[in-house]
């Protein structure tokens, strides 16, 4: 812990402003974090009876803003899969299911970790610049009037859900 409290000395010293007083609080703080923005790759995400789901499996990073979804839909891919569970106890037809949960869940998982260029500046801009530009961006992407490009966009980039089977079954 000292080490990291020794990097954050490090790199912000000297910045000015209340920097000194926060830095003093972090060692005090209870709930005091440091992390790296880290993302998982994995050729497979199930191996017989063991599944791995959400960020286990695909962790995509904070940065990816998909985290939640991406569990939350991966969860339903499963269970949608896995169907009554009437086949999950004939080892072939298991396989099958879980197949067809990393068949549905790959090209989103892919997409999600695929970071727009510029994204780690954006989140954490290093000139005064660029953290006023950063405000500013954030707050015309929340425009009204931008909302249907902003779908779009968002939508490409995998944000927006597909509806489960059943939602698509009880519409037909
Ligand atoms: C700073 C930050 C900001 C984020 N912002 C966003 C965002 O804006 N939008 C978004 O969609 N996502 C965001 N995420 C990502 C999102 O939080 C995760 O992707 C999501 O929580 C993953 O859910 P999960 O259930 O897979 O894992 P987790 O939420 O990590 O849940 C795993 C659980 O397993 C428990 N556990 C671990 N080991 C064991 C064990 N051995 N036995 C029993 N239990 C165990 C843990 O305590 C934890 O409760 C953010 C993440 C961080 C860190």
């Amino acid at each position: 812990m000292e080490a990291r409290f020794a990097l954050l000395e490090k790199t912000f010293d000297g910045v000015g402003w209340r920097t000194r007083e926060f830095l003093a609080a972090a060692r005090t703080a209870r709930d005091f974090a440091l992390d790296t923005y880290d993302q998982i790759h994995m050729p497979n995400w199930t191996d017989d009876r063991v599944i791995l789901l959400g960020d286990a499996a695909w962790c995509a990073s904070p940065l990816s803003g998909l985290g939640t979804a991406l569990g939350l839909s991966g969860a339903a891919a499963l269970a949608d899969a896995f169907g009554d569970g009437s086949g999950l106890g004939d080892d072939r037809v298991r396989a099958q299911l879980l197949a067809e949960y990393e068949r549905r869940m790959r090209p989103r998982v892919t997409a999600a970790q695929k970071l727009i260029p510029g994204r780690v500046d954006m989140v954490a801009p290093k000139t005064r610049f660029g953290i006023r530009f950063n405000a500013l961006v954030m707050r015309i992407v929340q425009w009204p009037i931008l909302l249907p490009l902003m779908a779009k966009v968002a939508g490409d980039s995998g944000h927006l859900t597909e509806p489960s089977r059943e939602a698509v079954a009880s519409k037909r």
